[in-house]
């Protein structure tokens, strides 16, 4: 479903340069929840945002379904991200907007027509347990809470992928299972493939069946959770 050959990227500053991913392969099959964990400035942010190309790779290719990410043009680009939600640490929602209006966002900028808005942002919001704050302002929100909108923005052009960037970081750690728990659901009920990135082994073991460990930009580890924590 996912395929990553051979991805480099490097970080060229006037005072340094980072080889911030070191020819990283990967292969993700649908349906799965895989786990890319690993410390600080391991690379695991440069990763994840190479698969949507919010970071442009130097080389390698990302094969996402029937996409060759890598090789689209920005057009093409535009739509194959349509088929790929993200969320994010802080949520990334726009405060001025409502509830409603920040889910319905992706659907509004496609041009989607209003009468389908309404019934399938409303779907998604009762999937994420929030039907009742379509009117609220994200600052009237707890931190799960935004999270919540943030997943029901990702899922309501019905990606085939969900990417989550340290998507619990912020969040304290009943709020944290919850939102996996959620996460979970989602993938069991849609069978939507979903590829996290977390610096905490809690996460990991909780929602992912495949993980790959991260350092310095190279994989050092890979495979299932059970079987690596069974022999560790
Ligand atoms: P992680 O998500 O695991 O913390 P990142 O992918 O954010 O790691 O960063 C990997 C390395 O690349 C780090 O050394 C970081 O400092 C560097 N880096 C990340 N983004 C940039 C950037 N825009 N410019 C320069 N260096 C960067
Ligand atoms: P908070 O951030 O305030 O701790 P949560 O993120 O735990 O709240 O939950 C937000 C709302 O979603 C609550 O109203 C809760 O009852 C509801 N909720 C919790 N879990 C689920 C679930 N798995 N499916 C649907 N709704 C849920």
């Amino acid at each position: 479903m996912i395929v990553v050959n051979n991805i480099n990227k490097t970080y060229r500053t006037p005072t340094q340069t980072v080889k911030a991913l070191d020819d990283i392969n990967l292969r993700v099959e649908k349906g799965d929840i895989f786990g890319i964990i690993g410390f600080s400035g391991a690379g695991k942010s440069t990763l994840i945002r190479c698969l949507n190309r919010l970071e442009e790779p130097d080389s390698g290719t990302i094969v996402i379904g029937d996409s060759v990410i890598t090789d689209l043009g920005k057009n093409e680009l535009r739509n194959a991200r349509r088929k790929i939600g993200m969320i994010f640490q802080h949520f990334n929602l726009l405060d001025a907007k409502t509830v409603f209006q920040n889910v319905a966002f992706p659907l509004a900028v496609a041009g989607c027509a209003k009468k389908d808005i309404r019934p399938r942002v409303e779907e998604m919001l009762a999937l994420v347990g929030l039907a009742d704050k379509a009117n609220a302002y994200p600052s009237q929100l707890s931190g799960g809470q935004k999270q919540r909108v943030g997943i029901a923005r990702a899922l309501v052009g019905e990606p085939d992928v969900l990417l989550s960037d340290e998507a619990t970081s912020a969040l304290d750690p009943h709020t944290t299972y919850s939102i996996l728990e959620l996460l979970a659901d989602i993938n069991r009920q849609l069978g939507l493939t979903i590829v996290l990135i977390t610096h905490e082994l809690d996460v990991l073991q909780h929602i992912c069946r495949h993980m790959a460990v991260l350092e310095n930009g190279r994989i050092v580890e890979s495979g299932s959770v059970d079987k690596l924590f069974l022999h560790p």
